[in-house]
């Protein structure tokens, strides 16, 4: 059976950076351990305390540019000045197995997953307003004030493509978004 076929079980979630989806997506993983969370290849440095391997498979950009000439990566963009992108085999191996499968990838990911995976299941994590996902990057403190306005600009961007998802959840409140996606997801 081809693998588009096999993908009612394949999540992307997307939304901008600073939303916190890696946190709902740490607690989602939590309540669900049997969840696997893709991990993606980046030439983005490692930030304090992400491991190789754990949070991200940290390359230098020729080994990078060398995955995306092999095909090796299902979908990949660039981001505020680095690059994104998924490990194709071993999703295709989880999804063979009929696992479900979360990838939390930003907006010309989405794109690309939705063209080779139609029936995957497309979910939004949206800020309350604005004003709130600027607090969250700034009170962040892990990045430089050029690489604040990048991900400022991106997220202006990512947040007018909200319409193009199948479903859009408000992260307000933490434990609220966890059930919504919960249920989206059909975990509850
Ligand atoms: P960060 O640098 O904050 O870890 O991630 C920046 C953005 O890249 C986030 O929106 C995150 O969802 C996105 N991202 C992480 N991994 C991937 C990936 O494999 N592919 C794509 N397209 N985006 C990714």
């Amino acid at each position: 059976m081809p693998l588009s076929e096999t993908c009612a079980r394949l999540t992307v979630l997307t939304g901008p950076s600073g939303v916190g989806k890696g946190t709902l997506v740490t607690r989602l993983r939590e309540r669900h351990p049997s969840l696997w969370l893709s991990v993606s290849a980046t030439t983005r440095s490692p930030r304090e305390g992400e491991k190789d391997g754990v949070h991200y498979f940290f390359h230098r950009r020729e080994q990078f540019d060398a995955l995306v000439a092999e095909g090796g990566l299902l979908e990949w963009a660039e981001f505020a000045g680095n690059c994104y992108g998924t490990p194709r085999h071993p999703v295709e191996v989880r999804l063979a197995a009929g696992s479900p499968v979360l990838l939390e990838i930003e907006l010309e990911g989405a794109r690309q997953v939705r063209r080779t995976f139609p029936d995957a299941q497309q979910i939004f994590l949206a800020p309350p307003s604005f004003q709130v996902l600027e607090q969250r990057i700034r009170g962040r403190g892990t990045d430089a004030e050029e690489a604040i306005q990048r991900r400022l600009a991106r997220a202006k961007q990512e947040l007018e493509a909200k319409g193009e998802f199948d479903a859009v959840v408000i992260n307000d409140d933490l434990d609220v978004a966890l059930v919504a996606l919960e249920s989206l997801m059909g975990l509850a």
